[in-house]
């Protein structure tokens, strides 16, 4: 296949409206696939319970979750005006979390569909990633799907296009990717409109590193776009970020399975299979050369910059080594989120993780307690904060790290947060309300405009804010949905670092802080969360011999204070009737636990206790 003949593309939309839908309908098309054969994706999938908790549907979650399965990366071939071409379908993954990682599968393409639900309209993912896709000077192709509903309304959505891209309502397909209504004529658009791929067979070997895969049995397989060069079997390789060396063991194309080939060319997708162990060694973005003849690397490379940050502990401390077996075992397909060890007097052995968002976080926790068969304990996650010193900057993503910034000894001068900007998209009437859930979450340059007037239905607004990325980890996602009654869809971006009024909170049970709760507050919450949290551990720690204070405290202040009472010396003393067996039971049940008793100061606490307290909302 010369370049002219290949199609490199991908499919852009926001959930739900029909990308893996118009996939498979593509792929069946073009003969790739046999009709209804579905793959093991949704079987696998299913068992995400993350998904139904966060609203999102299986269908998403196969891009999100491309440790579990095969992205969708595809070749197909199609013959038009008498000539085969080769297209090459480029999977991104959906959610706001791989932002970055849409860029890079982006830069593998010349061309993207841009998939929009003609009863939905515009969505917030569907503006996000047309930036992304605009700014790397891809050819775009508008797509209205769904026209088989009777609630479709493709004038109107056409016209919305039209406002909010600058897209000429001319240029718009009509499909139904269900009944198959209008696919053909997609394929013919890919091929007419989208330019082939530029390369040539005498420069050196230039292969761009856009997604990985693992596999039990040969390890990790990288997704390659050739720009320059032929890549085959034998061949010596480099990677231009990690300087490692590999020798290529396998070529060939993703049809949808991995068929060997001879070789890649320039232009073409598919896989390299190198003695890489490790997903981590397949950096996103990455340039592969021949070993000993170095080329440009493709610009705009970035390491993996994980985002959110939680400690993760055994319930009981005896299992420390088996869970982090599990988490390595895990993250031999999950390239993208960091392992640290890290101790703690509270919750003794663990390790920290950092992660590329909240979804990435929930879906990770899942699969780990799906993996892993005991209870584990998650610490509130943090962002990465950057506080500042006279001389030197320091990144810090975990609370007990975060230096007393009340003490003036303490020598900082400020301290920044991660932000983002946001953006929601909403039927009018929720606007109120949204702008409302942005404001208690210290949003600021609240901004909105209407994408149409509303004619049958209401009008849709879009509200665009700055917000702190640590308000947006906790329960943003969940009230935005509840309080619009779902009808709301968010997206965010990389808004840099602003200077903040941060502070360490940390609670005292007895006047001893415990390490594992410290968190970090803006000033204007130190209150509130300072009230709420003693409120919680007063409700879950088991009374004392003695009398116990729990206090928040910020620096030398405190800010709240609750006292759990002390309880009578005989435990069994409680008990009515006193029967001797209940009574041997209760002193049995009191031994079993003493094992898992953790001592802070003099206070003895159930590591279950921790569980309640950082497992309540
Ligand atoms: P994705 O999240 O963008 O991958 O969306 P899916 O392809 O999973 O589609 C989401 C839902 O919309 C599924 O229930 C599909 O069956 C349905 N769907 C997709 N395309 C069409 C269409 O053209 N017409 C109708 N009626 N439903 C569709
Ligand atoms: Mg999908």
């Amino acid at each position: 296949f010369p370049c002219d003949v290949i199609r490199n593309f991908s499919i852009i939309a926001h959930i739900d409206h029909g990308k893996s839908t118009l996939a498979d309908r593509l792929l069946e098309l073009t003969g790739t696939i046999q009709k209804k054969s579905t793959g093991t994706n949704q079987q696998v999938l299913d068992k995400l319970k993350v998904e139904r908790e966060r609203g999102i549907t299986e269908c998403d979650l196969s891009l999100i979750a491309q440790w579990t399965v095969k992205a969708q990366t595809a070749s197909m071939i199609h013959v038009a005006n008498g000539k085969p071409h080769l297209l090459n379908l480029i999977d991104t993954p959906g959610h706001v979390d791989f932002a970055w990682e849409v860029s890079r599968s982006l830069a593998a393409c010349q061309g993207a569909l841009l998939l929009v639900d003609a009863t939905q309209g515009v969505q917030a993912q569907s503006i996000s990633v047309f930036h992304i896709a605009k700014e790397r000077g891809l050819t775009i192709i508008p797509v209205l799907n769904k026209i088989d509903l009777p609630a479709s309304q493709p004038e109107r959505i056409a016209a919305q296009l039209q406002s909010t891209f600058g897209i000429n309502p001319l240029d718009i397909l009509q499909i139904s990717a269900k009944t198959g209504k209008g696919v053909e004529d997609v394929l013919r658009a890919i091929i007419e409109r989208v330019p082939p791929p530029a390369g040539d067979t005498e420069k050196p070997l230039k292969a761009f590193l856009f997604d990985s895969l693992y596999d039990r049995y040969r390890g990790v397989i990288s997704l390659v776009a050739i720009q320059d060069g032929v890549l085959r079997k034998g061949d010596k390789i480099a990677s231009c970020h990690t300087r490692k060396k590999y020798e290529v063991t396998e070529v060939g194309v993703m049809h949808p399975e991995e068929v060997p080939t001879s070789s890649l060319q320039p232009g073409q997708v598919g896989f390299v299979a190198c003695n890489m162990k490790e997903s981590s060694e397949a950096h996103i973005g990455d340039t592969l050369h021949r070993l000993g003849v170095p080329v440009d690397p493709m610009p705009g490379f970035q390491p993996t910059k994980a985002m959110v940050y939680a400690g993760v502990f055994p319930v009981d401390s005896n299992d420390f080594i088996k869970l982090e077996e599990s988490i390595k075992r895990l993250t031999l397909t999950d390239r993208s989120v960091t392992i640290q060890r890290e101790s703690s007097t509270a919750l003794g052995q663990g390790c920290r993780l950092g992660f590329l968002g909240t979804l990435h976080m929930d879906v990770f926790r899942q699969r780990l307690e799906d993996e892993y068969d005991a209870s584990i304990i998650i610490t509130a996650p943090t962002v990465p904060y950057k506080v500042v010193y006279k001389d030197r900057t320091v990144l810090v993503s975990n609370p007990t790290e975060f230096p007393d910034v009340t003490d003036t000894s303490s020598k900082v001068k400020e301290v920044q947060e991660p932000v983002v900007k946001a953006s929601i998209i909403v039927p009018e009437e929720y606007l109120g309300e949204m702008m409302d859930l942005c404001f208690s979450h210290r949003a600021e340059d609240l901004d909105h405009r209407y994408l149409d007037a509303g004619t049958t239905t209401s009008a849709r607004a879009i509200l665009t804010c700055t917000i702190p990325l640590s308000e947006i980890v906790t329960d943003f996602f969940d009230q935005l949905k509840s309080r619009s009654s779902g009808y709301a869809s968010f997206d965010y971006e990389d808004g840099g670092y602003k200077t903040s009024d941060l502070a360490k909170m940390v609670f005292l049970l007895n006047g001893k802080p415990v390490d594992a709760l410290a968190i970090i507050v803006h000033r204007s919450a130190q209150q509130n969360i300072g009230r709420l949290w003693v409120k919680k551990l007063h409700k879950v720690i088991p009374r004392q011999l003695f009398e116990v204070p729990i206090q928040a405290a910020v620096g030398k202040k405190i800010i709240a204070r609750e006292t759990l009472s002390a309880m009578r010396a005989d435990v069994t003393a409680g008990l009515y009737g006193g029967h001797y067996e209940r009574k041997m039971k209760h002193l049995e049940n009191q031994k079993e636990s003493k094992r898992r008793m953790k001592r802070i100061g003099s206070v003895d606490l159930p590591q279950e206790a921790f569980f309640d307290i950082l497992s309540t909302k």
